[in-house]
């Protein structure tokens, strides 16, 4: 597939895997600027893989990335994260460091020039996290080390935020919630790239990929996707 000029990020003939075992083969994605793209795929699929290798934190055995109409496949990641792409894994916090610290870190990868400045404007936006500034992560509730995370992952003001099953651990009020901040990010502009299991996250979707045994078994449209017989019934009756 050639890469979309207009894309933010493509993935093109990704395979990838740990030793002898291939996990993901020839997989193609992409994400537009601005855009909300859901990844889906059972446990086991290959998403985490995935994320891993559009970060650069597995190295990617065949294909191409290209972020920003940069090719980025041989690039370390915080070579990536300075172009504009953050990740945030299931963990996505340090549990012994302060929020404070955990947001620092987050803003690390920039060099920014003020991150008293950056961390103001994000506690704006979670204003639980500037209560709690000085205490460990780890005396958060679950649902707010997720905010923490995605605090976390905005100190480094990404173009496209990469995330690993956000929903993770959360209560479905909680996991309400996130979707409410994901959506009001979506309206600052901000890409969002999701790998996730649960569709409640197609409510802020533009587009889908199923990957399904390492391999993406369909790509479209939310309406695309809910209206294919097999997929609805494999996917919509999850969680
Ligand atoms: P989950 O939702 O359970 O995280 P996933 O879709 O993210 O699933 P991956 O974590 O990417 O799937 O796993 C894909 C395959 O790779 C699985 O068979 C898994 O056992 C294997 N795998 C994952 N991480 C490693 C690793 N570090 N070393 C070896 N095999 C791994």
């Amino acid at each position: 597939m050639p890469p979309d000029a207009s894309a933010l990020l493509t993935a093109s003939g990704i395979d990838a895997g740990y030793g002898t075992m291939q996990v993901l083969w020839g997989v193609d994605l992409d994400v537009r600027p601005g855009e909300t793209v859901l990844l889906l795929g059972a446990n086991g699929a290959g998403k985490t893989t995935f994320l891993k290798s559009l970060v650069g934190l597995i190295e990617v055995r065949q294909g191409a990335i290209t972020l920003a109409g940069r090719d980025v496949t041989r690039l370390t990641s915080s070579a990536r994260m300075r172009l504009g792409m953050t990740y945030m894994s299931e963990l996505a916090v340090f549990p012994d460091l302060s929020i404070e610290e955990n947001i620092r870190v987050g803003a690390q990868a920039l060099g920014h020039a003020n991150p008293d400045a950056r961390a103001d404007e994000l506690y704006g936006l979670f204003p639980v996290l500037r209560e709690k500034r000085r205490a460990p992560a780890s005396s958060l509730s679950g649902g707010q080390r997720k905010m923490l995370g995605i605090a976390k992952a905005l100190a480094a003001e990404p173009k496209l935020l990469v995330m690993d099953e956000p929903s993770a651990g959360l209560s479905p009020l909680f996991v309400k919630e996130v979707i409410r901040i994901l959506s009001d990010l979506q309206g600052r502009g901000l890409a969002l790239l999701i790998a996730e299991q649960n569709i409640g996250f197609l409510d802020i979707a533009t587009r889908v990929f199923v990957l399904e045994g390492g391999r993406i078994r369909f790509s479209g449209t939310v309406a695309e996707m809910t209206d294919n017989d097999a997929l609805r019934r494999a996917y919509f009756g999850l969680k």
